[in-house]
């Protein structure tokens, strides 16, 4: 095995490359372009290159700053001031508690997922002379960015353990460097590739290639036995790996105010919303945090947002603090739910694909999503409670809406608004290159996204 590509532990994540200005070749720090916040969200995506990280990773932060975390099935009578539960890929976090009595709460909601590429169960196949792992594209991923980048491994493995209850252990996996990489077809052998377009056929054309020689049958199996230090191959029972990019976030730009990152739809949310909820006061109106796994997939799943999970959550808090379901339905009724995901930045190349009114810019701050469809759950009442703690924080927002003729996307919001029957106002940050292996936002808006979402919930 490759000496990189060792097993991850918490303490072996990378130095940070976007914690610091820029340097010029002085090592004078290039001014103007401050981020506060872009160094730990740099360091937030580097620790979660899957959902099943990152819901951990958000356990770690919490933890840190004294959060107090109870198991899926633990009693949750007389719960935590601060306190939360991670479940798979999804996290549910608060700070201050829904009384006995119905209390308006102010929550904001992102996801873990990113669309990408997913290993097979029976992954070991090749051709040609290459070992290749078979995969499934998972959500809407923009699979052209996928090529020709150096790729890993990500994911959860569970392996048998004797010394375990039910016999089983499951491990987060990460090996360092390049260990993948989908080829592109040479431009001698697809002629018509720059002037009618890249075809790619997922079944045939996205098989990574991990090796030299000819495939051969538990291939991957032992790869993570070796990874995890098993005595045996036939150890490992079961995987959820995902492939992903090699490449550290890093700022770009002529004066570093660009960011560029894998999965900032919507770890950038998830990060902005756990920082927020870290600031909440406890005096206030109580707050909470969901980071659901399986938005790029529809939601629908047992910690989805279209799933019971939160709801569940919800109601295990207020009756462990000595409610009961009426007080919950109060709650809600007067609660209000941001639902925090990416929203497209006006493309410069691209401007006739935006609606001409509604123009998003890099750095402009946060933008609150508006469709008649219910694409988007955004009211009028609702999204001028968001303008109100942007300007109390005095952050600037900015207001999209798609175009009329280009069937419009959606997120958490909608499903949250109607299975909990909470208002819900849908915002975002702005982003180029959505479900890219590699997006782009302002270093400025990181900074918008904490001011804001901080003051939303402390409103
Ligand atoms: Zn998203």
């Amino acid at each position: 095995m490759d000496p990189r590509h060792q097993a991850r532990t918490p303490d072996s994540a990378p130095s940070n490359r976007a914690d610091s200005d820029r340097a010029d070749s002085d090592g004078a720090a290039v001014a103007g372009t401050a981020g506060v916040h872009c160094a730990a969200l740099s360091d937030f995506i580097e620790r979660s290159p899957t959902p099943w990280h990152a819901a951990s990773a958000g356990g770690d932060l919490l933890a840190g700053a004294g959060f107090i975390e109870l198991g899926v099935s633990q009693d949750f009578d007389s719960p935590p001031e601060k306190g939360f539960v991670v479940r798979d890929g999804s996290l549910v976090a608060w700070s201050g508690l829904p009384a006995a009595a119905a209390t308006a709460t102010r929550m904001i909601g992102a996801h873990t997922d990113s669309p990408g590429l997913r290993i097979r169960p029976r992954p070991d196949t090749g051709r040609a002379g290459l070992r290749q792992l078979a995969v499934e594209v998972y959500g809407g991923a923009l699979i052209n960015s996928w090529l020709d980048r150096d790729l890993t491994l990500a994911g959860r493995v569970t392996v048998s353990d004797g010394d375990s209850p039910s016999g089983l252990r499951t491990e987060l996996v990460h090996p360092r460097g390049p260990l993948l990489r989908v080829p592109q077809l040479a431009v001698h052998l697809d002629r018509d590739v720059n002037t009618e377009g890249l075809k790619l056929n997922p079944q045939q054309h996205l098989k990574p290639v991990w090796g030299l020689g000819s495939d051969s049958e538990g291939d991957l199996r032992e790869f993570l036995a070796e990874l995890l230090g098993l005595p045996s191959p036939e150890s490992v029972l079961g995987w959820d790996l995902c492939a992903v990019d090699t490449q550290a976030p890093d700022r770009l730009g002529r004066d570093g105010e660009l960011f560029a990152a894998p999965r900032l739809d919507d770890l950038c949310c998830s990060y902005g919303a756990l920082e927020a909820l870290m600031a909440a006061p406890l005096s206030g109106r109580p707050s909470l945090v969901v980071l659901n796994d399986h938005e790029e997939v529809g939601s629908s799943s047992s910690t989805g947002a279209d799933g019971a999970w939160f709801a569940q959550v919800l109601e295990r808090l207020v009756v462990g603090s000595g409610g009961d379901r009426s007080a919950l339905l109060r709650s809600l009724s007067e609660s209000e739910f941001l639902s925090a995901d990416m929203a497209h930045g006006t493309h410069p190349n691209y401007p006739e694909r935006h609606e001409p009114n509604h123009w998003v810019t890099l750095g402009g701050g946060p933008v609150i999503k508006h469709n008649a469809n219910q694409r988007y759950a955004t009211d009028g009442e609702g999204g001028a409670a968001f303008k109100l703690a942007c300007a109390n924080s005095g952050v600037p927002f900015q207001e999209y809406s798609h175009r009329g003729d280009i069937p419009c996307g959606s997120t958490i919001g909608p499903v949250v608004a109607a299975g909990l029957a909470i208002r819900t106002i849908d915002v975002g940050m702005p982003q180029l290159s959505m479900h890219s292996v590699r997006e782009l936002m302002a270093v400025a808006d990181i900074d918008h996204m904490v001011g804001s979402f901080s003051s939303w919930l402390a409103g």
